[in-house]
């Protein structure tokens, strides 16, 4: 709600990748940005992105489907400067070479202050690591390694913290959030992290005073207690589906555990009562 909100006002949209869990999507499932929630401006935003030189077939599809809201283009903008925005060239998605492509970063300056938003870098890569640190940010996000991940060696595990640390010394502040807490580790290998640095490090919830509330680290359960019929996300995508009505069909064959699961669901996608 908020990010369509700030789309009522923005001047500038940007893409860092075309992963499904970055951008509006013509085909989205529940936890997803809609298109068609898009707010219909007479004046559309600048959108820049990362070039479309190593793009997925998926990614190229929504690619082209955003070219219908953003009739202006979609600019590549690796290595370009623009105003307040610089933007990176484009860095590993995790370890360098693997099947998840590269992403671009984003350097915002105003006020003094430096953001750089370098999502799902994972911290798995030196050079773009180095390459925050050139940017003098003074706060910065970036998704944390995938701890989750049976597949990420000892290594690389070690390559990531040893990132995170170099990032924690040199800039003042520093949310990881994404990928990281998306294990139920996740909380002791950030405040493990702050003790090492001497320096607190943010996650996203932290950062807004908020509680932490892993529910990506609890997806196994969750599926478990709240079963998802089959073909569903496919259905709700076309319209033929609804939050209100897969929470009537739970609610008759759980109605007595809806109660603890309701309230692990975010309040937006909770059905309203009756
Ligand atoms: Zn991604």
């Amino acid at each position: 709600m908020r990010i369509l909100h700030a789309l009522n006002a923005a001047t500038d949209v940007v893409i860092s990748h075309f992963h499904g869990d970055h951008l509006p999507l013509a085909d989205a499932n529940p936890y997803q940005l809609s298109m068609r929630d898009l707010p219909h401006r007479r004046r559309r935003p600048r959108c820049w992105s990362k070039s479309d030189d190593d793009l997925s077939e998926a990614m190229r599809k929504r690619r082209a489907d955003l070219l219908t809201y953003f009739v202006n283009g979609i600019h590549a903008a690796e290595g370009c400067s623009h105003g307040p925005l610089s933007f990176s060239q484009a860095v590993p998605h995790g370890v360098p070479r693997s099947a998840l492509g590269t992403v671009m970063m984003t350097r915002i300056e105003s006020g003094g202050h430096v953001f750089v938003h370098a999502s799902d870098i994972q911290l798995l890569n030196d050079a773009a690591v180095a390459a925050i640190i050139d940017w003098r940010p003074t706060t910065v996000l970036a998704a944390g390694p995938p701890l989750y991940l049976d597949r990420l060696g000892a290594t690389e595990r070690r390559c990531a913290w040893q990132n995170a640390l170099r990032l924690v010394e040199s800039v003042n502040a520093i949310v990881l959030d994404h990928h990281l807490m998306r294990d139920a580790r996740a909380p002791a290998w950030l405040d493990d992290l702050s003790r090492a640095a001497g320096k607190r490090v943010y996650c996203a919830a932290d950062f807004m005073g908020k509680p932490r509330r892993l529910l990506e680290a609890q997806r196994e359960q969750l599926y478990a207690d709240m079963p998802v019929p089959s073909k569903w996300h496919e259905r709700y995508a076309r319209g033929a589906a609804s939050i209100e009505t897969y929470f009537d069909g739970l609610r008759d064959k759980q109605h007595n555990r809806i109660g603890t699961v309701k309230e692990m669901v975010p309040r937006r996608l909770q059905p309203k009562p009756r």
